[in-house]
């Protein structure tokens, strides 16, 4: 890193994720280092290249002096709360219930899912709702989407995988030519806010347009991806110009603080459960924050809807894509068809295995080290970089609730089951290829 020192990552002043406090940065580097050595756009900024921020926001998780910063959001999130007008809903991330512990000194992994919930609630929350519903709902989409390609035998494979954006920003800006090759499948957050403004309006009779859409997210690049032009699909289907299909994200740092502030202690708070009906992920849906988890999830569906049954045995269990290693891959025989695939972290490792990924059917990417367990708005420890005992036990603690869970596919899930039934009618069909898919576009360098 020496020559790195005397430098650090250039932020715009409309970076959506990130802000740089000038009198707190000392050069040291470190940010530079973490952008060149395992995201990637640092390295060809250094080579003279123009800066491209992913928005992955992993500068922040390493700065020292806290420099680099989270773009915050509360101020806005309380008026909305503090507004009679508004319906606040907030959603939560796999990730969040594995890591906000830390920011309370509970263990490392901690899993406080029953306390976050009762905790956003006692921030001013009038519906809790989980991601991992729509986790579920993207691997019914994105793994349908795969069967397609696959089984057409003229589709464009490998398919990789859209659920990080900051991955997505970097494709678009640095490898245009990959774009067919990204699953046009939204991310869960941007799923559960299409899903909350059409379907859980509809069924419980609630104006679009009083409903502010919050996401809890570990993940510095959504705030990023909310903003995107494309994603006010709810408001397009029901003909309400301006709504947007989320309107803030908040990172688990920001819950933590302001939890701090409002002097709410996380282990004085009794667990309660999300509210229905969008308040239930399977198994499958938990692993999402986990490198490999949304291929073992996929996988799950890939079983189920080439066979009729259940996943059982090592499916549920996949060990091939579990782990930190930054480049997993497998092959699994399902009904005479063999898929091949392959998991990676880190758009550099992507970069470097490139040609190897080419050969696979479907191919999982996250930004972040380990996946979205340690997203760049995870609470930080005064440790630089984030330990591998900490990811370890934030995976190890996801892996469990799926172990516990009793629903271990997508389509297990009854929320999932009535979703399609009552409203969207089949994956891919007409209104979820409105609502739930979307599309990408070269961006200049
Ligand atoms: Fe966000 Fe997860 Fe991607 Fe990190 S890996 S940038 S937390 S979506």
């Amino acid at each position: 890193m020496s020559g790195l020192i005397g430098k650090h990552v250039p932020v715009s002043a409309d970076n959506p994720s990130i802000l740089r406090l000038e009198d707190r940065c000392v050069d040291c580097g470190h940010c530079l280092a973490a952008c060149a050595e395992s995201i990637g756009p640092a390295r060809r900024w250094l080579d003279g290249a123009p800066f491209s921020c992913i928005n992955c926001g992993q500068c922040v998780a390493v700065c020292p002096e806290q420099a680099l910063v989270v773009k915050p959001q509360i101020e806005q999130v309380k008026a909305a709360i503090r507004d009679p007008q508004k319906i606040v809903v907030f959603s939560t991330s796999p990730s969040v219930r594995v890591a906000l512990g830390d920011a309370f000194g509970f263990p490392p992994g901690a899993f406080v899912e029953g306390e976050m919930v009762s905790a956003l609630r006692a921030l001013g929350a009038d519906y809790v709702f989980d991601v991992t519903f729509s986790a579920d709902l993207t691997i019914l989409e994105e793994g349908t989407e795969l069967l397609r390609r696959v089984l057409s035998g003229d589709g464009v494979l490998p398919q990789f995988t859209s659920c990080c954006p900051a991955w997505v920003k970097y494709v678009e800006t640095f490898h245009p030519e990959l774009i067919p090759h990204i699953s046009t499948a939204k991310s869960p957050i941007s799923m559960q806010g299409a899903a909350i403004k059409t379907y859980l309006a509809q069924k419980k009779g609630l104006d679009p347009r009083r409903i502010v859409s919050v996401a809890v997210a570990p993940c510095t690049a959504k705030k990023f991806e909310i903003t995107r032009p494309e994603f006010d699909s709810a408001g397009r289907a029901l003909g309400i110009p301006g709504l947007r299909d989320n309107d803030y994200v908040l990172t688990t740092r920001e819950i933590s603080q302001w939890m701090q502030e409002d002097g709410l202690a996380l282990d004085r708070l009794f667990a309660s459960d999300f509210d229905g009906p969008m308040g239930r992920g399977s198994g499958a849906g938990v692993i999402f924050g986990n490198t490999g988890g949304v291929m073992e999830a996929a996988l799950r569906m890939a079983y189920s809807a080439l066979t009729g049954e259940d996943p059982g045995g090592p499916l549920l269990r996949f060990e091939p894509v579990r782990g930190l290693s930054d480049f997993k891959h497998a092959e699994v025989t399902v009904a005479d068809k063999t898929i091949r695939v392959a998991v990676v972290y880190g758009t550099e490792a992507a970069e470097r295995y490139l040609p190897d990924l080419m050969q696979y059917h479907f191919v999982e990417v996250m930004t972040c080290p380990g996946g979205c367990i340690s997203g760049a708005g995870q609470p930080i420890r005064n440790v630089t970089p984030v330990e591998d005992s900490l990811r370890e036990a934030r995976i190890a603690s996801l892996y469990q609730a799926d172990q516990e869970g009793g629903m271990k596919a997508s389509l297990d899930n009854p929320e999932i089951q009535a979703v399609y039934r009552d409203f969207l009618t089949a994956p891919m069909g007409e209104l979820s290829e409105q609502l739930l898919h979307t599309s990408y576009y070269k961006r200049d360098a």
